[in-house]
């Protein structure tokens, strides 16, 4: 498969032609004269690499709006008790949904930590999006049930990783510190290690996580994880929001990625900016997540952008923190470096997952400022075309090889049920 992209608008405001051959960018000049299967004229049509959306729960779109405006706890129980009769069915109607709703709006790779996670992969593997997949594990400190959750990872790893023409990777994904013993969270390190995988887990999301561990184990969550061995370059890390300037300094020492998830944490009211100028003094990785449907609402990576530099510039009242190009780098570089991927850039060698989005859009003229324009400006209807693997799975605004009307149609059957 090869395609030819004629005319298009990079980020410095030149115009290029992009050559997509084997999944690959092979070309990207001023001018490519080749033969490809299918030629697209990108006049008037910005290219940017895919968005990265580093830490979401996608089949939680089936809960979407079922628990609103309550407090954390509340809204935990809440969901809870729609997750525990959660079935395969209603997972992988959510799942597809939700692959629906992130590849129209431009997202090309996301990672995912949900139970039922064969059904999230045959989402991904029917779709065409790429994403890194790990089956969350709980064992609230129960030898039993540590050993069941780690053999579901391994079966799940067996089964799917590399799988779906190399788009899906298994991570190993511990929940969080408060619902994983020690011990698990050190059998998931050595798993991750072997087998070469992902270590994706919630961090500091909340204030009462940060004093529970304390009250626990003597320790700060990253400075706990530190004690266990935990932390390495393979571990992204979800929220960050209640991080200490010398939890950054550590986690940055060992590598870890970020995947900061502001509209998640805002709607949530967990009461944290996360340390952003901390990890950038300190080198680290940052990266960006929607989280789940139940908390966002959306899986928008356009919200997510705006509402981090909104979040940070105005929790330090300082209106140079978090910079357009700095953000947008995040959502796509720095996601695709948090997840091990050799995309997040236009660059010949890499994965061809980019975007083409509209430049005539009336909320996006003029192109004074290309970054400002995508970060506080742009929405998902302004992206019209996605390709992933050189795939060109969504052409001018519609999915090209998939039903859509048909998953929407059984996933508004399957969340029928879930009212009430
Ligand atoms: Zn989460």
């Amino acid at each position: 498969m090869s395609v030819l992209i004629k005319n298009a608008t990079l980020l410095s405001g030149k115009k290029a032609d992009i050559l997509l051959q084997e999944g690959k960018i092979s070309k990207i000049r001023p001018s490519v004269s080749a033969s490809a299967e299918e030629r697209i004229d990108a006049s008037g049509l910005l290219a940017l690499p895919g968005f990265v959306n580093t830490h979401t729960h996608c089949a939680m779109a089936i809960l979407r709006g079922l628990a609103e405006d309550l407090r954390m706890e509340d809204w935990l129980s809440a969901v809870r008790k729609k997750e525990k009769n959660l079935s395969f069915a209603q997972v992988r109607a959510g799942a597809l949904l939700a692959c629906v709703e992130m590849l129209k709006s431009g997202i090309t790779c996301f990672s995912d930590m949900y139970f039922h996670m064969d059904a999230v992969a045959s989402a991904v593997q029917q779709t065409g999006i790429r994403a890194v997949l790990g089956y969350g594990m709980v064992d609230l400190g129960e030898p039993g049930l540590r050993k069941k959750e780690l053999a579901e990872t391994k079966r799940f790893v067996k089964k799917w990783h590399q799988k779906a023409e190399g788009r899906i990777s298994c991570a190993v994904a511990p929940h969080s510190v408060y619902l994983c013993s020690a011990e698990l969270l050190k059998q998931s390190f050595h798993l991750s290690k072997e087998f070469g995988l992902r270590l994706h887990i919630h961090l500091s999301e909340t204030r009462k996580e940060v004093f529970d561990c304390l009250k626990m184990t003597g320790k700060r969550p990253a400075f706990y994880l530190e004690s266990l061995g935990f932390l390495g370059p393979s571990m992204v890390a979800a929220h960050c929001g209640w991080l200490s300037k010398e939890e950054v300094r550590v986690l940055a020492r060992h590598g870890v990625s970020a995947s900061l998830c502001p509209v998640s944490n805002m709607k949530l009211a967990t009461g944290a900016t996360a340390p952003l100028p901390e990890m950038q003094e300190f080198g680290m990785n940052v990266s960006l997540g929607t989280d789940g449907a139940a908390s966002n609402n959306s899986l928008s990576m356009f919200d997510t952008m705006k509402l981090l530099g909104l979040a940070q510039k105005n929790s330090r009242w300082d209106a140079s923190i978090a910079p357009a190009h700095y953000i947008l780098s995040a959502a796509t570089e720095g996601g695709a470096n948090a997840l091990g991927i050799k995309s997040g850039r236009l660059q010949e060698g890499l994965l061809a997952d980019l975007i083409l989005i509209d430049m005539r859009a009336p909320n996006l003229l003029p192109w004074h400022n290309f970054q400002s324009n995508i970060i506080y400006c742009a929405h998902p209807g302004n992206v019209r075309h996605v390709f992933v693997d050189g795939k060109h799975l969504v052409q001018d605004g519609r999915l090209a090889f998939i039903d859509e009307e048909k998953i929407k149609d059984e996933f508004i059957s399957q969340a029928s049920s879930l009212q009430g």
